[in-house]
């Protein structure tokens, strides 16, 4: 069994007299920065120079500064830019003001599991990884509650690490959820397979195929939006809050059985196993960051064709229309251009 902490595992005061650094306010970052903030921290954001959330991060009571001026202020600096650009600007601006003994966080693992970043020995490497987007992290803690989080540590150099890792999961809601530990390593490959296989990749293909499928049947596409994207959500919180048990309790018993007949023939047991395992091993070996890395120093030719083309697919356009006319509307609380 994983190691897991609780609030009452972990001392808020470990950071008492720390300047935290958060270096970008996007989705993690205005929530760990704000979470922070209200939990009594000493804050400060990092940011480039014309960064269009400079503006909003003040406006929400925080000290801002580049990132350069943020990354010599704080002791403790948390890495909240994307995972593409972190190895560039640590080099540029964190690396030639990191003292020994401070402590330099990530929230995901990639840059120092694939050595795109490699820190001196002196001061203290360790993750604060919210199992959730960053959005979340601020609702729910707004809310009383908080996103679950791993924690991992690769460096102690001040043997304070655990400590500083603890009491920053407190101070962002996390350890209300609980703290997991892991390594950098399980961290960076759970994650990275999680969002391919499943989460992301998985969900995104099974829905968009479903909505397909009606559709070239004959089905009205505001029907198949309705059937296979927007129920999607209220089965998961089914799930979420109770297990797979919970959601078969709430379906029909006809919707149960079609779940026991149907499931297995859409993802065929052996061979959809052979897939996810591939995909696991080319994350393990590296392949997969090598495929990303060289992307991003291409251009990211084949992302941004991927992005526009799913953003012409009629799931997303008759989606859009039928949620703006909600009697809700659309959330537009996402700061979706950022992501
Ligand atoms: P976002 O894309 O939402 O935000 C990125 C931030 O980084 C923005 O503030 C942006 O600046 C800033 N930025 C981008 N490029 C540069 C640059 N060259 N120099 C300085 N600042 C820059 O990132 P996420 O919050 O999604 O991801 C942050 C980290 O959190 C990643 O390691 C990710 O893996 C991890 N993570 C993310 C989750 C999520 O929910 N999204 C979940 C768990 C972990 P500007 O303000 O100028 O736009
Ligand atoms: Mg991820
Ligand atoms: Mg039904």
């Amino acid at each position: 069994m994983a190691k897991m902490y609780y609030e009452k595992d972990c001392d808020l005061a470990k950071l008492d007299g720390k300047k935290i650094t958060i270096i970008g306010y996007g989705s993690q970052g205005h929530a760990h920065a704000l979470n922070l903030k209200e939990s009594g921290c000493d804050v400060c954001v990092g940011l480039r120079q014309g960064s269009r959330h400079w503006a909003e991060a003040e406006a929400a009571g925080l000290q801002v500064k580049t990132v350069a001026e943020a990354a010599k202020w704080g002791d403790v600096i948390m890495m909240l830019v994307n995972d593409e650009v972190q190895a560039a600007v640590y080099q540029a601006d964190i690396a030639p003001n990191l003292e020994a003994g401070n402590a330099l966080m990530f929230a995901h693992g990639f840059n120092i599991h694939f050595k795109q970043i490699v820190p001196p020995a002196d001061v203290d490497v360790l993750m604060i990884a919210p199992k959730g987007p960053g959005h979340t992290v601020r609702s729910t803690y707004v809310n009383g509650k908080g996103v679950p989080c791993l924690l991992a540590v690769e460096q102690n150099a001040t043997g304070k690490a655990y400590d500083i890792g603890l009491a920053y999961a407190a101070g962002i809601g996390g350890a209300r959820g609980g703290v997991m530990e892991t390594t950098f390593q399980d961290e960076t490959e759970t994650d990275l397979f999680g969002e391919q296989a499943v989460l992301c990749g998985g969900v995104v293909e099974l829905m968009k195929l479903g909505f397909e499928t009606l559709v070239e049947a004959g089905y009205a596409p505001e029907n198949a939006y309705f059937e296979c994207i927007h129920e999607m959500k209220l089965i998961i919180d089914l799930i979420n809050k109770g297990g797979v048990a919970a959601m078969n309790y709430s379906i029909s018993d006809t919707a149960e059985f079609g779940e026991y007949v149907s499931g297995s023939r859409v993802l065929p047991y052996e061979e959809t196993k052979k897939n996810m395992k591939a995909v696991l091993r080319d994350i393990q070996d590296g392949v997969f960051a090598g495929k990303w890395i060289a992307e991003n120093k291409n251009g990211r030719t084949f992302f941004n064709a991927k992005r526009a083309q799913l953003a012409k697919h009629p799931m997303e356009t008759v989606g859009a229309e039928l949620r703006r006319n909600m009697l809700w509307g659309e959330d537009t609380d996402l700061d979706t251009a950022s992501n």
